[in-house]
């Protein structure tokens, strides 16, 4: 099978180098009093950061994108909305098969990192007849936190640096996948979603497919809950998840305080309108459109697709 090796050499540099060139002069002035220092260090930091980019850029040209309308009958344009209470029954169905695959086993980040990548890199594979490997490194912390912190994970779309903010437990093999299928080049977060679903739906590995369960419910639960924000708690103690499950669904969307609400309001707009200015539909993709994404394409009829197997 064809092979692309995108070498995401900015992945394994010791600090973010993005974070570097953001933050080096101020630190220099607060620590040195001086700002050359600060300015050397962010020139040297930018030219590391674009060279790697470019690299990437270089190795890049000949991937073969998944045509998502072609293999699975929907993409970001073309969504059938999902009915209350087919999304409600789905729930049910989905909750029943979480508590009973249960699994409280966990591997450790770098472990996890790699599974999950072997397993998304196959399940692209599967489809494009093209393996494109690429890094798995993971960093805990990236000045993106600060500014959207909201966001469990981030991935720098020009070095392919992936972040993820919090142990967000069963969630966390989807939230490492999503990532990493940005650092694959699908940018789109409804993409992202649905191939991290997929990847981890196929894997055979019970943690993987207890995180592709699960974030499929705990979406829907979202949409249910709407943006009453006090609503989603309520969805998840009505949906009957055992107590090891939903302790994980209510810790990864807590309630904030008063000033966090605020910034998180307003940041939350800037990034839905920044979606929306490169040809998605706002953040709703990562639930709203995610959840009638799946539910486009298992009832679509034509199931003479590459398909992948759906979690059930
Ligand atoms: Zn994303």
């Amino acid at each position: 099978m064809e092979r692309i090796r995108i070498p995401n050499d900015a992945t394994y540099a010791p600090l973010s180098l993005l974070d570097v060139a953001l933050t080096a002069p101020m630190v220099s002035r607060l620590l040195f009093r001086a700002s050359l220092p600060g300015r050397a260090i962010q020139v040297a930091a930018l030219g590391i950061y674009f060279g790697s980019a470019a690299q990437d850029w270089w190795e890049r040209r000949g991937v073969r994108k998944i045509d998502f309308l072609r293999v699975y009958g929907a993409d970001v344009r073309h969504l059938d909305e999902m009915p209350e209470e087919t999304r409600r029954q789905e729930v049910r169905r989905l909750v029943e098969e979480a508590n009973d695959g249960f699994t409280a086993e966990r591997l450790p980040r770098p472990e996890l990192a790699a599974e999950v990548d072997r397993h998304l890199t196959d399940y692209i594979a599967g489809i494009t007849g093209q393996r494109v490997e690429t890094s798995t490194e993971i960093r805990s912390f990236a000045v993106a936190q600060l500014i959207f912190p909201f966001a469990l994970g981030a991935c720098d779309f020009l070095s392919g640096d992936v972040a993820i903010f919090k142990d967000t437990g069963v969630f966390e093999p989807h939230v490492v996948a999503h990532e990493f299928a940005h650092r694959k080049g699908y940018w789109k977060e409804l993409e992202a979603q649905a191939l991290a679903y997929f990847a981890n739906a196929a894997s055979g590995n019970p943690i993987l497919e207890q995180s592709a369960r699960c974030e499929r419910v705990h979406r829907h639960l979202r949409v249910l809950a709407g943006d009453d924000p006090d609503r989603y708690p309520t969805e998840v103690a009505d949906a009957g998840l055992r107590s090891e499950l939903e302790k994980h669904f209510t810790g990864i969307r807590p309630v904030p305080g008063a000033v966090a609400a605020k910034v998180e309001t307003l940041m939350k707009r800037l990034y839905d309108e920044r979606m929306r200015l490169t040809g998605q539909n706002g953040i709703q993709d990562y639930d709203l459109g995610f959840t009638n994404f799946l539910y486009t394409f298992e009832r679509s009829s034509s199931a003479q697709r590459p398909a992948p197997e759906a979690v059930s």
